[in-house]
C-alpha cells in the first residue's frame, strides 16, 4: 500500500506499479469519486465529505475496500492507494491481511509547501479520473482523450483542510508501520520516473 500526503504522487505511482506487476490498483478516492459521478446512494452519502476535505467513516470505507479485495483479480496481490488513512482502518486491514501474505507499506514523503504547489496545478481527467502528467498546456487525457479539469477538492482551502486531516489522522500510520521489516520510505520530491524507480527498488527488496 502507498502512504503519503495528498499530492505526493500516490495515484500516479500506483498506476505505474500496478501495470508493472499486473495487479489491480485500488484507489478509495477513485471509487468514491466514481460513485459521486454516477449518483449512486454511496455517492450521495459521501459527496459533502469529499467536497469539504474530511474523511469518510472508517466502517463504511473498510467495508468497501474489503469487498473489493475479495474479488478474484486481487487474489495474488493488489496496490492500495488512499487506504488505510486512520489507525482503525490500518487495524482493520491487518485483520483482513492475516494469513494472506505480507503487507508492504511504501511511504512517499513530500512537504506541505510542495503539496500546495502541486495541487494548485493538478489536472485530472473528467472521464477516467487519471492525473494528467502535470502539463497544463495539454487539454485532454493521455489515456482516454477525456477533458482535463481541476479536482474540486484541490481548491486551496480544501487542500489545507486535507493536509490538516492528513497530519492528524493519517501521519500516525507512519509510526504504526515503521518498525515493520516491510516498511519503506521514498523521497517524493523528484522526477516521476525517479520516484517510480525508487519505489520499485524498495518494494522488490521486501517481496
Ligand atoms: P484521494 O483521492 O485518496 O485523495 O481521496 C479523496 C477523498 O476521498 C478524501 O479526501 C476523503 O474524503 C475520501 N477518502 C478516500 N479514501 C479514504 C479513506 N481511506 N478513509 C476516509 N476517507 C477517504
Amino acid at each position: 500500500m502507498i502512504l503519503g500526503p495528498p499530492g505526493a504522487g500516490k495515484g500516479t505511482q500506483a498506476v505505474r506499479l500496478a501495470r508493472r506487476w499486473h495487479i489491480p490498483h485500488i484507489s478509495t478516492g477513485a471509487i468514491l469519486r466514481e460513485a459521486i459521478k454516477e449518483g449512486t446512494p454511496l455517492g450521495l452519502q459521501v459527496k459533502a465529505i469529499l467536497d469539504s476535505g474530511g474523511l469518510v467513516d472508517d466502517a463504511l470505507i473498510t467495508r468497501i475496500v474489503c469487498e473489493r479485495l475479495e474479488k478474484p483479480d486481487a487474489s495474488s496481490g493488489f496496490l492500495l492507494d488512499g487506504y488505510p488513512r486512520t489507525v482503525p482502518q490500518a487495524r482493520a486491514l491487518d485483520t483482513f491481511m492475516d494469513g494472506r501474505g505480507p503487507l508492504v507499506v511504501a511511504e512517499i514523503v513530500l512537504d506541505d509547501a510542495e503539496v500546495l504547489r502541486r495541487l494548485a496545478a493538478r489536472m485530472v481527467c473528467s472521464e477516467c479520473g487519471r492525473n494528467s502528467q502535470d502539463d497544463r498546456a495539454v487539454a485532454s487525457c493521455h489515456d482516454c482523450g477525456g477533458r482535463l479539469v481541476p479536482r474540486t477538492d484541490d481548491a486551496e482551502e480544501v487542500v489545507r483542510k486535507r493536509l490538516e486531516v492528513y497530519h492528524q489522522q493519517t501521519a500516525p500510520l507512519v509510526e504504526y508501520y515503521e518498525a515493520r521489516p516491510t516498511f519503506r520510505r521514498v523521497d517524493g520530491d523528484r522526477l516521476v520516473d525517479d520516484v517510480t524507480e525508487a519505489l520499485v527498488r524498495a518494494i522488490e527488496e521486501v517481496t
